[in-house]
């Protein structure tokens, strides 16, 4: 396949581009999984709060492809924080997958206002050593948090998956994942489509015979980021993943870097939310 991985620092590789199936129904990912292995995808990423992991494991057992050829993620609710109870919800996602372990396995979120997310991690590093969740990491995390886990478990995650765009691109959580050899995994990484308009990406995308979306996953990929946009549709699939034969270049960069907004989040703020 022609998609790059990312070394993860448990020395596992993840691929840069996958994914996401948040809002696709359990009836609906079979399907559309299906279609997206046929258009190159390898990395799914899913959560216990998706509701699809049946259809995710349905897709897997169907897939052309060997279980190994694929990278799947999928995530603990807030409302299974706890050391045992995280063991439980974890052993529920696995019996749903039809899997006897996932590729990397995520903490949502970290939770305002609860500190269980420091017992959760345990789980989670306990599901590592027993080869269960190949790499583990965490979503939605704060620096404050991610501090928290290297001083007091003295376990790095290897991903931190949080909303990520051009207009909401976290330069400071980026430079603090960097230092601490934390990859960074954007969600929402088209905006929730709400960047396709943007007149600046067209331009952009005009220049290199690109569509906006695939300007904004080049720019992703540039930035080293890992990817996981969302679509049900098959010609939107395959367009998002055909950004592997051009690059931006420095002056795009630029521009683009010009439409970070602090409040172009479209999802919710993890300070707050849970
Ligand atoms: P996204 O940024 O991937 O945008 C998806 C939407 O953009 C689609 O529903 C469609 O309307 C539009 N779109 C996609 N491709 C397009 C194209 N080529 N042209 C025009 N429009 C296009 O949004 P998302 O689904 O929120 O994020 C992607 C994935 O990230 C999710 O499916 C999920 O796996 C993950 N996610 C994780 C969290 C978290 O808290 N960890 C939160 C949100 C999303």
């Amino acid at each position: 396949s022609t998609i790059p991985t990312v070394r993860l620092n448990d020395g596992n590789a993840m691929p840069q581009f996958g994914y996401g199936v948040w809002r696709v129904s359990n009836e609906e990912a079979a399907s559309a999984i299906g279609e997206a292995i046929k258009a190159g995808y390898r990395s799914i990423d899913t959560a216990a709060i998706y509701g699809n992991e049946e259809g995710v494991g349905q897709a897997i057992k169907a897939a052309p492809v060997s279980r190994d050829e694929l990278f799947i993620t999928t995530k603990v609710w807030n409302d299974r924080h706890g050391y045992d109870e995280t063991l439980r919800a974890f052993d529920e996602s696995l019996a749903r997958l039809q899997l006897d372990h996932v590729d990397l396995y995520l903490i949502h979120w970290p939770v305002a206002g609860s500190e269980a997310y420091l017992d959760t991690w345990r789980a989670l590093t306990k599901l590592k050593q027993d080869g269960r969740a190949k790499s583990i990491g965490v979503s939605n995390f704060m620096v404050q948090h991610l501090q928290r886990l290297i001083d007091e478990a003295g376990v790095t995650p290897s991903v931190n998956q949080i909303e990520l765009h051009p207009r909401f691109q976290q330069t400071e959580l980026r430079a603090f994942h960097a230092k601490n050899g934390i990859i960074t995994e954007s969600w929402s990484p088209l905006g929730q489509g709400t960047l396709i308009a943007d007149e600046t990406l067209a331009a952009i995308g005009r220049k290199h015979g690109k569509t906006p979306a695939q300007v904004i996953l080049r720019w992703h990929l540039d930035n080293g980021l890992v990817v996981i946009p969302k679509s049900v549709t098959p010609s939107r699939m395959r367009e998002n993943i055909s950004v592997f034969d051009f690059k931006l270049d420095a002056e795009d960069m630029r521009a683009i870097e010009g439409l970070n907004d602090a409040s172009g989040r479209v999802g919710p703020d993890p300070a707050v939310f849970g």
